[in-house]
């Protein structure tokens, strides 16, 4: 939701406290290995992770990647930071149109202590690494590719 008064006097608290994180439902092409390939090569993405921590009902700790907006100031495929400004915030807000923001940011309801919430935890970042769950392979391949997991096992 959006409410340009609020928000234009805010100027995106939301925006610079984090990214917003994608489901893969949201996303134009059907998730693949050559339609994340895409995504990455523009740039704007990196691959963040929820966890470790046991899910599904696994006793085993769980580590699960997920899309979001890359942090400004922290441009690598992996990464984990967190209070970053969205990559996309611009001084005039978000530069997507507001349909094409991630549903994340915009079921988030405006409020005038800019202390905003959400009305669910639908939208959540646990929920959508879980939504995730089914391309961690695809994921893990695609950071091996790029050097990136060896940046946090080594
Ligand atoms: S949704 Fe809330 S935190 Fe985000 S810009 Fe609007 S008022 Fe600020
Ligand atoms: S995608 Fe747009 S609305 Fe969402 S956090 Fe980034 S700048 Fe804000």
């Amino acid at each position: 939701m959006e409410n340009p008064v609020i928000c234009s006097v805010c100027k995106g608290a939301c925006c610079k406290a984090s990214a917003g994180h994608i489901f893969p439902n949201e996303l134009e092409e059907a998730v693949s290995k050559s339609s994340l390939t895409k995504l990455i090569g523009s740039d704007i993405y990196s691959f963040d992770w929820w966890g470790d921590t046991p899910f599904d009902n696994r006793k085993e700790a769980t580590r699960l990647y997920y899309l979001r907006y890359k942090h400004k100031g922290n441009l690598n495929l992996l990464d984990n930071s967190k209070d970053s400004p969205c990559i996309l915030l611009t001084e005039n807000g978000c530069s997507l149109s507001y349909d094409k923001r991630p549903d994340v940011c915009k079921a988030l309801i405006p409020n005038e202590s800019f202390h905003c919430t959400h009305q669910t935890d639908e939208f959540s970042k646990t929920n959508c690494a879980i939504a995730w769950m089914p391309y961690q392979k695809i994921i893990t391949e695609l950071l091996s590719e790029n050097n990136e997991l060896n940046k946090i096992f080594e």
